[in-house]
């Protein structure tokens, strides 16, 4: 992940030789099923439509940018996890990836639980009915409040992440005359992102405590003298965008280590293992993303494995996908605003959006594909860089993808694959209103998240 964009100031203009880019796709009025939703198909119009409805319906109803969510697909691969893991394991849908009260119904009719790491996804997920037993509570710096609302809703567990914290949680709970169930969240010395892992030197992070140098058995040892505290197990996240099972392998190695040097220490197995979340999506045609019935299998041998050779009882298993789930569910929708040939580089596509929707691109060099949808084209295909319309150089939403060469202002372009940490990253930079989220489901379309307006911007600017 690199960090390359400067917030202040115009980024350098990575211009890249000739023949760099990869080959435009054949047809781009094609539509890769790996990074658009489930219902996402082009009409004998050509124009796209998303659970039966034209895109250019949408626009008219809803404005744009809007970001579009295919509820039949949210459910399906809600589904598909639960599934995958079966009733001897527990599914976590990672809240912060994109959370609304909508969302937290679906959860909850598919059979998930739901994390959240602050006393806003708390007060959304408890809003929307979801029962307290299934929430997980997670964060490095749980404010007080935050830790007595929890433990008072009666959250199923919170995942501890520091010395201070263990203390004050026991604290919380015996004051309210409670036990609380808790996990331990440690760091194993893997990192993992994308196609590889490293498994050094990656405990210097501020999430966990470590395993290094007995930190994270001492810090079980203290938990478990707690009266306000049930240790219930080891939670390890290991990073985010993952294909590569191998991270999980040396994690899931480590943590049942773990679990075996308290057995003996302190005659307890605890009995759950959380092994985080981080699996990759298809963001482009160039990823290859795991089925979670293949995740679940091969998380369920590592571990049941390295809990044989430890002869160790098989803990339950809870895994915690974010983007996996909502990620592929959704796109931006946007209307191009400009359409700017800079001879020899490439050509700046403006959008009415940008880096207030989607701050990933500035953020973690994030890669996206990106069509036009309002109808078909048999143009040449162009060289373009969609950007939106903040003031900052830095303000990129797909940096280098081919759309047709005719392309003009007034066109719908869609960015696919933005369900996951582009709403709940949006920000109001230039005072940007924030757009909505359209839910659409077999033919019908409605708003789980408004748009933002003027007056929700005043109303906090109390003069
Ligand atoms: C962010 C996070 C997740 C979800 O990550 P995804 O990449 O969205 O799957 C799961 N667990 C923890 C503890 C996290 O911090």
């Amino acid at each position: 992940m690199s960090r390359s964009a400067h917030p202040a100031g115009p980024r350098h203009a990575d211009v890249l030789p000739e023949g760099h880019y990869a080959a435009p796709a054949e047809d781009l009025n094609a539509l890769d099923p790996k990074v658009w939703a489930h219902t996402v198909a082009r009409d004998a119009d050509g124009v796209v439509t998303v659970g039966g409805l034209p895109v250019t319906q949408l626009a008219e109803e809803y404005g744009t940018p809007a970001y579009v969510l295919d509820e039949a697909d949210f459910r399906d691969r809600a589904r598909a996890w639960r599934t995958a893991f079966g009733a001897d394991a527990d599914v976590f849908y990672a809240g912060k990836a994109f959370l609304s009260r909508a969302v937290v119904r679906w959860l909850d009719e598919e059979g998930l639980n739901l994390d959240v790491c602050s006393g806003g996804e708390l007060a959304t997920a408890l809003a929307a009915g979801m029962s307290a037993e299934r929430i997980a509570f997670h964060g490095n710096n749980k404010s007080p409040e935050e830790i007595e609302r929890a433990v008072r809703a009666g959250v199923g567990r919170i995942v501890l992440d520091s010395f201070q914290e263990i203390v004050r949680v026991a604290h919380v709970a015996q004051t309210l005359g409670k036990r609380q169930r808790v996990q331990i969240r440690i760091t194993v010395g893997v990192e993992a992102h994308t196609h590889e892992f490293i498994a050094t030197a990656h405990e210097d992070q501020k999430f966990g405590i470590p395993l290094a140098g007995g930190q994270a058995a001492e810090a079980v040892r203290r938990a478990l003298q707690l009266d306000g505290l049930e240790v219930i197990g080891i939670h390890s996240h290991i990073g985010s965008q993952i294909f590569d099972m191998s991270g999980f392998e040396v994690a899931a190695h480590r943590v049942v280590g773990l679990l075996k040097d308290i057995r003996d220490e302190h005659g307890v197995e605890l009995p759950e293992i959380d092994l985080g979340g981080g699996l990759g999506i298809a963001y482009t045609s160039d990823d290859d993303p795991r089925e979670p019935h293949e995740i679940a299998k091969a998380l369920t041998e590592i571990v049941t494995r390295e809990c044989e050779a430890a002869r160790l009882a098989t803990p339950r298993i809870s895994v915690e996908p974010g983007r996996a789930i909502v990620g592929p569910t959704a796109f931006t929708l946007y209307e191009v605003g400009t359409v700017k040939p800079l001879d020899g580089l490439r050509t700046y596509v403006s959008v009415d959006g940008g880096m207030s929707d989607n701050i990933r691109t500035a953020l973690y060099d994030a890669e996206y594909s990106v069509a036009l949808v309002s109808r078909a084209s048999d143009a040449e295909p162009m060289l373009v860089r969609v950007v939106g319309k903040h003031c900052e150089s830095g303000d990129i939403v797909v940096k280098d993808a081919f759309l047709p060469g005719d392309l003009a202002p007034g066109d719908l372009i869609a960015v696919p694959a933005t369900g996951a940490y582009c709403r709940s990253m949006a920000s109001n930079y230039n005072h940007a209103l924030r757009p909505p989220v359209v839910s659409v489901r077999d033919g019908a379309a409605r708003v789980i998240v408004r748009r933002e307006t003027e007056e929700d911007l005043l109303r906090l600017d109390v003069g």
